[in-house]
């Protein structure tokens, strides 16, 4: 018997174009050793140009989907991101409020695409709120979704922290503010707030048009991590750099926003 991977069941859509979603976490947690399971709540037909339609799962079915994976393989981890509807949240949250309580969460709060196609209602961002921050371990907002939740308006790093803070306040023991989409400058920083204080990553910001899936990967290189059970910074410092060279390493497929690499 070979040693037994760290186990995340990752709770997202999935991405035709194998870029984000489910298809960029799978490739993510496995890239980083770990084995990936899911639950799949919604098709989205896209490639790198847009999203071309949406099917949702049913929400009964998707619980389904968590209860066979958590019933026979288990997880040391759990990640979700698009989760489409308030419907979808509340069967979500149910199972890992459930069955997943001692185990760490991360939450990918998707809203809107690059491309600015909606992946959650706009409605049923208030119960992204009640229902996902409690169980969250680990909430990683980008600076759109953190303005959306918090209702603040962010435009540099002071109040990518002040919302990473606020966001803390909500239930997750540490939020990371993923400050990709903040314009300008040649430093890429990302704000984690914890119960050890606050802390800001920096590095090279890689100049390219493939950034498609990159709040997926990021989201899901932490849940990979947390599946060995690394502390909180060296997983974030992990995470960060896998996505640099992912991205730096990017194929430049399709004519839109490419996919990231991840065979590095
Ligand atoms: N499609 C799906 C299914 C996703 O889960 C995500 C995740 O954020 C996206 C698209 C958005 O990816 P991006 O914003 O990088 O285009």
């Amino acid at each position: 018997m070979g040693i037994q991977p760290g186990r995340v069941l990752i709770v997202a859509g999935s991405d035709s174009g194998g870029g984000a979603g489910i298809q960029a976490d799978l490739k993510s947690v496995m890239a980083l050793g770990a084995y990936g399971t899911t639950a799949i709540t919604a098709l989205t037909a896209q490639n790198t140009l847009g999203v071309q339609g949406v099917f949702p799962v049913d929400p009964a079915f998707i619980a389904r989907q968590m209860e066979s994976v958590l019933d026979d393989i288990g997880s040391d981890a759990i990640k979700t991101g698009m989760l489409h509807s308030a419907e979808v949240i509340d069967a979500v949250a149910d199972v890992l409020e459930a069955r997943c309580s001692d185990l760490p969460i991360v939450v990918d709060p998707v809203m809107v695409s690059t491309s600015g196609h909606d992946l959650l209602e706009p409605a049923a961002v208030q119960t992204l709120t009640r229902r996902m921050s409690l169980v969250a371990t680990v909430m990683t907002p980008n600076v759109r979704e953190a303005e959306k939740l918090t209702g603040l308006q962010i435009t540099d790093l002071d109040s990518m922290v002040h919302a990473a803070e606020m966001l803390r306040t909500t239930g997750p023991q540490a939020v990371v503010v993923k400050g990709g989409h903040l314009e300008g400058g040649e430093i890429m920083r990302d704000v984690l707030a914890s119960g050890s204080g606050t802390r800001v990553f920096e590095g090279p910001r890689v100049e390219t048009t493939s950034t498609h899936g990159t709040g997926c990967t990021l989201a899901s290189a932490i849940a990979a991590s947390l599946a060995y059970g690394l502390g909180l910074e060296e997983l974030v410092e992990r995470a960060r750099a896998y996505l640099y060279t992912a991205l730096r390493t990017a194929p430049g497929l399709g004519k839109g926003h490419g996919p990231v690499n991840h065979a590095h």
